[in-house]
């Protein structure tokens, strides 16, 4: 439930107010470009480890679509890394807008969140040098790709579907300890809420030739895990790579993470790719389960339409900081900015956060939506921590011991963002 607390604040607040009709023809634009390391780099999302990489097992990859209605112009970024932590994303949103004249609410950056890519830094005295030079290549690519797909702007038609997957889990599991009492980890709880759904989205060009399919499904995509050294794009990235090698044409089929923040693969920190003696490896079963259902999902999707408007904002909300001493945490701040993007093309909405909030704060956000699909993209425009809903801070666990927020903000976030999904 959503109290009125009038606590957030926003801090910047920016939106494309459209003249645009309901009937101004939609345009596409799409590109791919491979961003896989050619260097050993360390790679993100477990603290323990600081080895360099050992290899490739698939390639990672950006994927760029740019959608626009009348004058009015939306670049989402699909990135095959963890996150753009330690500042970056700032840095990219900066270098990306100058570039092409947008506004902060006319671009999603976002990322996967495989925990099998290159950590993303631009701190010289934390990161590797090779982090560094691939991050700093990485700027360079997102820009040509960018620029690619806005010079194959092309007349659009769009569809959408839903499916469901089991591929990803609820990961609070309750063990109990040798006292009797119970304790939290992450672990594998099929019992605690979670959002199965997939969501497509289907472009075609004017003549119904397949372009782009865009899809969302809340799960970490840590499968491999810790002690892997490979470099992968995990769950989500071997499931675009699955539907895109499916399809063929050269077709791109960029990957959103919805709100997963307590949700793992329901294999997760599996070492490796163990193929011998006809094993499937896990996460190449996983990521294929999950790009067999988009391609299921995307076969129904039979009526499409043409036409837009195209309309985003942008907002820095401050929330509220967990107080001095309440739950571990290593940062204390009486207020956290979060950035949200929130846009519509058609009448599909996108959700980005930039935060890794968990699965309850999505299934709020999309049953309050006065949209009928609201794509939620976690892990964009920003890297705000862990936001989880106010009833699990009584249970604790890692998400709320590592979450910089106070146990009200996910109430000020939710809030916000479906008002500024009725702004639109
Ligand atoms: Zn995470």
């Amino acid at each position: 439930m959503i109290k009125p607390i009038f606590l957030a604040c926003a801090v910047s607040f920016f939106i494309f107010s459209s003249k645009a009709s309901a009937e101004t023809r939609l345009l596409g634009g799409f590109a791919k470009i491979d961003i896989t390391p050619s260097k050993p780099v360390t790679l993100s999302g477990y603290a323990n480890r600081s080895d360099l990489s050992t290899g490739i097992h698939d390639p990672l990859s950006a994927r760029v679509s740019v959608f626009q209605a009348s004058d009015d112009k939306l670049v989402l970024i699909s990135t095959d890394v963890i996150g753009f932590y330690d500042g970056t994303s700032d840095v990219f949103r900066a270098a990306i807008m100058e570039k092409f004249n947008l506004g902060p609410h006319q671009l999603f950056l976002s990322a996967i969140h495989t925990h099998a890519a290159p950590s993303i830094t631009l701190n010289e005295e934390r990161g590797h040098p090779n982090n560094i030079e691939y991050t700093s290549s990485l700027q360079q690519k997102l820009i040509s790709a960018i620029d690619r797909a806005l010079s194959q702007m092309q007349l659009i038609k769009m569809g959408v579907g839903r499916g469901s997957s089991p591929v990803g889990v609820n990961r609070r599991e309750v063990y109990y300890d040798e006292a009797g009492n119970p304790r939290l980890w992450i672990g594998r709880n099929p019992y605690g809420v979670q959002d199965k759904e997939v969501t497509v989205m289907k472009i075609t060009s004017a003549e119904d030739r397949l372009k782009a399919v865009l899809w969302e499904y809340a799960t970490h995509s840590t499968c491999l895990g810790w002690q892997n050294f490979t470099v992968s794009g995990d769950v989500h990235g071997l499931a675009e790579q699955f539907i895109e090698s499916y399809l063929g044409d050269g077709v791109l089929a960029p990957a959103f993470a919805g709100a997963s923040g307590d949700i793992d693969p329901w294999y997760r920190v599996l070492p490796g790719f163990e193929t011998k003696n006809g094993w499937m490896p896990e996460p190449v079963l996983l990521g294929t389960l999950l790009g067999e259902e988009v391609v299921h999902v995307l076969r129904k999707i039979d009526s499409t339409s043409a036409d837009g408007p195209v309309k985003s904002i942008f907002e820095t909300i401050e929330l509220p900081g967990k107080p001095s001493g309440e739950l571990r945490t290593t940062l204390e701040q009486a207020r956290v900015p979060l950035n949200i993007t929130v846009a519509r093309v058609g009448e599909v909405a996108f959700v980005g956060l930039g935060a890794e909030v968990l699965s309850e704060i999505g299934l709020a956000i999309k049953a309050a939506s006065p949209f009928a699909n609201t794509i939620i993209i976690t892990h964009c425009n920003g890297t705000a921590g862990y936001t989880p809903p106010q009833h699990l801070y009584v249970e604790g666990g890692y998400e709320i011991e590592s979450s910089p927020f106070a146990s009200t903000a996910a109430e000020h976030l939710v809030k916000r963002v479906v008002k500024l999904l009725h702004d639109l």
